[in-house]
């Protein structure tokens, strides 16, 4: 293999992803929504082997824009997908653009003759409501999620489930899917992501005090590595939950205080029976996708198996705490918390 299409190139991952490939000597090609945006930027280009890097224009929305791109290539990163929790038309704003855009990859990897697909999908297409019965697995699927009740996780099972179904038709290459759960780590641009603002939030006041949330992190370098190894690994097939260490808000906080002392960090526990039922209660009154992500995970602490990834892709994850240690630093560092 020597070209790899990377979609979505300058994403907290995909910009990830895009340096463990160069590493390991492919020639990239990642598509980006504004060719010009990206070069103003300049953080692909500082990326170490950025000469076998080129950035190509495409638009999840406009499904032919992924045909050219593709040719030429021996296999296809598909990282691209709006993030967020909150939009104003959950339909156009997630849903279109990651199913839309996840047919339209498909079908430009299909036409071009690749071998091999990997998608970034996400533990949201898991569960949206981690169970207390039974730990997480492959075999665990969102049937929870609707365009009212966590839009983005409906968004990513739609979007999994699209690339299954396409499968169904045989289109010549193989597919295979990550499923990271929350991803934290240094990132190569200037831009805030979903997953470290939550981390950055609770420097900055927004959470009223330490909730009984629990969350499955992972190294983004950890995450990138994953989808190199899906890429080179022959008998990797299927889905892989990809999370390392559970921690709960209490532990995060905690792991914060130690890199960033000077923080003002919550500290009114509300990780208890009354805390929770309140927030329930206030659930109600935040932006309907926090609210419901509040309402569907509060109190709940998920457990989850990621034996597979371990034994298939030999993959081994980062402990979470010094992933937060250097997500901290870095988030200091771009100006987007003080120190
Ligand atoms: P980012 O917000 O950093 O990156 C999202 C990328 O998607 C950007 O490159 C963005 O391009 C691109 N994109 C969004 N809409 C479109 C569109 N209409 N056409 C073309 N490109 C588009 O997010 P992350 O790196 O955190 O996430 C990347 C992927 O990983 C997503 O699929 C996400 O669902 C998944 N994921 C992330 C997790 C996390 O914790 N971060 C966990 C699990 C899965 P542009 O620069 O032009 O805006």
């Amino acid at each position: 293999m020597t070209r790899v299409l990377v979609t979505g190139a300058t994403g907290f991952l995909a910009s990830h992803a895009i340096a463990e490939l160069l590493a390991r000597g492919y020639e990239v090609r990642g598509t980006v929504r504004s060719r010009a945006r990206a070069l103003k930027e300049a953080a692909l280009a500082r990326i170490p082997g950025a000469e076998r890097l080129e950035l190509v224009e495409a638009d999840l929305l406009k499904p032919a824009s992924f045909d050219k791109p593709a040719q030429g290539c021996e296999a296809v990163l598909h990282m691209a997908s709006p993030y967020a929790l909150d939009v104003k038309d959950p339909q156009r704003d997630l849903v279109d653009p990651a199913v839309k855009g996840t047919e339209a990859v498909l079908a430009a990897a299909a036409k071009a003759g690749v071998k091999r697909v990997v998608l970034t999908s996400s533990m949201a297409a898991i569960t949206d409501e981690p169970p207390a019965d039974h730990a997480l697995t492959e075999a665990d699927w969102n049937e929870k999620s609707s365009l009212a009740r966590n839009p983005y996780y409906f968004a990513k099972t739609l979007a999994e489930r699209a690339a299954w179904r396409f499968m169904e038709a045989k289109p010549g290459f193989d597919l295979v899917v990550i499923n990271p759960f929350l991803v934290i780590g240094p990132s190569f641009t200037k831009s805030l992501n979903e997953s470290n603002k939550l981390l950055a939030d609770m420097t900055k006041g927004v959470y009223p005090g330490v909730l009984s949330l629990t969350w499955g992190f992972v190294d983004v370098r950890d995450v990138a590595r994953a989808h190199a190894l899906a890429l080179e690994t022959p008998t990797a097939q299927g889905r892989y939950l990809c999370a390392g260490d559970r921690l709960t808000m209490r532990e995060t906080v905690a792991a914060l205080r130690e890199a960033l002392p000077q923080a003002k960090l919550p500290s009114l526990p509300l990780d208890n029976f009354a805390g929770t039922a309140l927030v329930k209660l206030a659930s109600r009154l935040q932006p309907p996708g926090v609210g419901a992500y509040l309402r569907s995970h509060i109190g709940r602490k998920p457990s989850y198996d990621n034996a597979k990834i371990r034994r298939d892709l030999g993959l081994e994850f980062r402990p979470a705490r010094a992933a937060i240690a250097e997500a901290a630093a870095d988030m200091v560092k771009w100006g987007h918390i003080r120190a």
